[in-house]
């Protein structure tokens, strides 16, 4: 399939993510679209390096990436191992990370609403807050499909990830939900 994508990355913009210098949201935006892109992928000419590239980011956990259910399914059908959480708003799960796991995937629950634009703060262990701001969400979405920074994660000690997702409205921000993640580190010995 060909020039379905709405919305194209323009060549300058590829260009500047490669060489390392497009600022922050453009480029969490543009390795988003990547990843779920087959058409802006096609279209580069590049598609194996865009897409290993793009990957290997989210392998690495330099990119903590909004996915789709397609480049997920996508991911695990080149037969990586994705290890995931599902959390609702309010939820929270224990978690750890297996040496084997390729992509570790927090899926989290929407409440419905649609808002247009929606942030993630993440605060780990009660630190400062880190903001992804507007994320690129579909309309209508019910999910939240966030690929993780596996190797940071991987090694840290026993520890709370706090993940708040924040609408942000003309007249201010409201919280539609916290899910926390309580880690531990692999082995997760019994009992813990
Ligand atoms: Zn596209």
């Amino acid at each position: 399939m060909t020039g379905a994508c709405a919305k194209p990355i323009a060549d300058d913009a590829f260009l500047a993510w490669w060489t390392g210098e497009l600022a922050a949201p453009e480029r969490r935006r543009l390795e988003a679209h990547l990843l779920s892109c087959d058409d802006c992928a096609a279209r580069l000419r590049l598609a194996g390096t865009v897409a290993d590239g793009v990957r290997a980011l989210v392998q690495q956990g330099r990119v903590p990436a909004v996915l789709t259910v397609g480049a997920l399914e996508r991911l695990r059908r080149e037969g990586r191992n994705v290890r995931e959480y599902r959390v609702a708003p309010g939820g929270g799960v224990h978690c750890t990370v297996a040496p084997e796991d390729d992509v570790l995937v927090a899926r989290l629950e929407l409440p419905p609403g649609g808002d247009a634009r929606v942030d993630l703060v993440s605060r780990l262990n009660d630190g400062e807050g880190e903001r992804l701001s507007d994320l690129p969400l579909e309309p209508g979405a019910s999910e939240l499909i966030l690929a993780t920074p596996i190797d940071f994660i991987r090694s840290l000690p026993a520890s709370v990830l706090v993940m708040r997702l924040v609408a942000v409205r003309p007249e201010g921000e409201r919280v539609l939900g916290e899910y926390a993640f309580h880690h531990r580190p692999w082995p997760v010995a019994e009992g813990s």
